[in-house]
């Protein structure tokens, strides 16, 4: 029935089942997150085709989750009731009633991705309020939508059915663009880089923080080929894994804000580079 709304779904776990029914792994127990574990590989399962919905929905009791990126959708999860509208107001702003939809917490605030950028699963000026955000970026997030119910009983309820999906605000976009500062302080730095001593450490956080002073619409894309580079020379020296400083780069490259496939293509590219040598 939400296929009007240009929802593209995939179903998971619903608590009613004696098990799980999601198809994480055996040994990492659900606690807590009953009804929340997709039924397979959600981001490829994800359909709006009414044939493929009743196919995947009519083997037993299931939630349902809504696929973010493929349905256009920004949701703001919020799960300290008033917190966002407590943000809005403290920039002058008025949260208006787009389609939402209640948890056992708090709501889910379902609005349209803004055009030409594909905002993610990160908070920017929204950090620390108790709002987390499900977007399109990389993979995209995904919500468990209306109608499924959560493991303490309680069901995800639209407040209203006939509430429209607005185009998210023009400053939540911005709120959810901004890197919050603590980003850029040592604490943070030191988080993006596990093993917290000697030499590689201190190459790894240097790389790091090359891409955190990145300049947006400026110089990130060269800053974390340059990084990149080295990071790879130095891993094919066995000064750290690559994965590490993989990870590592992907996730300051993230909070500058560049998108994952891009910055993806510019760390292969580096690797690529890197190996030729
Ligand atoms: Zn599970």
């Amino acid at each position: 029935m939400w296929q009007s709304h240009g929802f593209h779904m995939f179903p998971a776990d619903h608590p009613g089942n004696p098990e799980c029914v999601g198809a994480h792994h055996p040994e990492r127990p659900c606690n807590g997150q009953r009804g929340k574990h997709p039924c397979g590989r959600w981001s490829v399962l994800a359909s709006d085709g009414p044939v493929k919905l009743r196919a995947m929905f009519s083997r037993g009791m299931r939630n349902i989750g809504v696929a973010c990126k493929a349905s256009g959708l920004l949701v703001v999860d919020e799960d300290q009731p008033g917190a966002f509208r407590e943000y809005a107001a403290g920039v002058g702003q008025v949260v208006e009633d787009t389609f939402t939809v209640t948890t056992a917490k708090g709501c889910h605030r379902y609005y349209r991705q803004p055009e030409g950028v594909e905002l993610g699963n990160g908070v920017g000026a929204l950090k620390g309020r108790g709002i987390d955000v499900r977007g399109a970026r990389g993979l995209g997030g995904y919500v468990i939508g209306p109608g499924s119910v959560h493991e303490t009983g309680v069901i995800y309820q639209p407040v209203d059915m006939a509430a429209p999906i607005l185009p998210a605000p023009a400053w939540l976009v911005e709120a959810l663009q901004a890197q919050p500062v603590a980003a850029f302080s040592g604490d943070h730095r030191k988080s993006l880089v596990s093993d917290g001593k000697g030499r590689p450490y201190k190459v790894l956080t240097g790389l790091v923080q090359t891409v955190l002073e990145a300049t947006p619409g400026s110089d990130r894309n060269s800053r974390l080929f340059w990084s990149a580079s080295r990071m790879f020379e130095h891993a094919g020296q066995g000064l750290f894994p690559s994965e590490s400083g993989r990870a590592a780069l992907l996730e300051a490259a993230r909070r500058v804000g560049l998108a994952d496939g891009e910055a993806e293509a510019t760390l292969n590219s580096a690797h690529r580079n890197a190996r030729g040598r």
